[in-house]
């Protein structure tokens, strides 16, 4: 299964620990926050497919880290968990930008399906063509073309393309990289992406993807005069 990197914001330890338990089972990533100024700052250094939020957190409440997130125009798909006999609380929730609920208690199945569910549609609505300079790659066609010609890539290095091009503008660091497109299981070369990169510059061009010595790399938004 492709991998999943989810955040969790739940300040009650018991169901906390399950919930991490379940999800590390289905071979989901999952790093765990106990309240609202916690969820905000894993929130704000991104790398999240998916967002579980308790609407009782601590110190800032979910509600208000819902807002706050979908205010500064944070996509990412949010499963609200609720009281089961609380339907202000879901109203609130979905009207606050939540995509899915859950009332607790609940099914752990049941979790990972909303879970799975939540992330296909995700990946439906970002399913249109991206173009960057030269380059235009279809993720639901599974194409990249060259100036208009076909470009055939291996899956990893289709993979990899995607994300540069979708965080066009931005600094990738090769452990951000190596996070999205490898499983955690996954023996990985600490030379991985460097690799994919060279055979992306060589089968696209050199000056799509810029080094950024010590960091990463970029794709920058708009193609440079050269
Ligand atoms: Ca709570």
């Amino acid at each position: 299964m492709e991998s999943m990197r989810v955040l969790l914001a739940e300040d009650d330890p018991l169901l906390g620990q399950g919930i991490v338990d379940t999800l590390t089972r289905a071979a989901l990533t999952v790093d765990w926050v106990e309240d609202g100024p916690g969820a905000l700052a894993a929130l704000k250094s991104g790398g999240f497919d998916l967002l579980v939020l308790d609407l009782g957190l601590p110190r800032i409440d979910g509600l208000e880290v819902l807002r706050q997130l979908r205010a500064a125009n944070n996509r990412i798909p949010v499963l609200i968990l609720t009281a089961r006999d609380r339907a202000d609380e879901r109203v609130r929730g979905l009207d606050a930008g939540a995509d899915d609920y859950l009332g607790k208690p609940f099914d752990s199945a049941e979790l990972l399906a909303r879970l799975r569910a939540l992330h296909r549609r995700q990946r439906g609505a970002a399913a249109s063509a991206i173009v960057v300079g030269r380059v235009k790659l279809d993720p639901a066609a599974m194409m990249v073309t060259l100036d208009g010609r076909l470009v055939e890539l291996p899956r990893r290095e289709f993979a990899l393309l995607q994300l540069l091009l979708e965080n066009a503008g931005r600094v990738l660091t090769r452990e951000s990289i190596v996070d999205k497109l490898y499983r955690w299981d996954e023996e990985v070369d600490s030379n991985a992406a460097q690799v994919h990169i060279h055979h992306l510059r060589k089968k696209l061009y050199p000056e799509l993807i810029k080094t950024i010595r010590g960091v990463g790399y970029l794709v920058p938004k708009v193609a440079e005069d050269t």
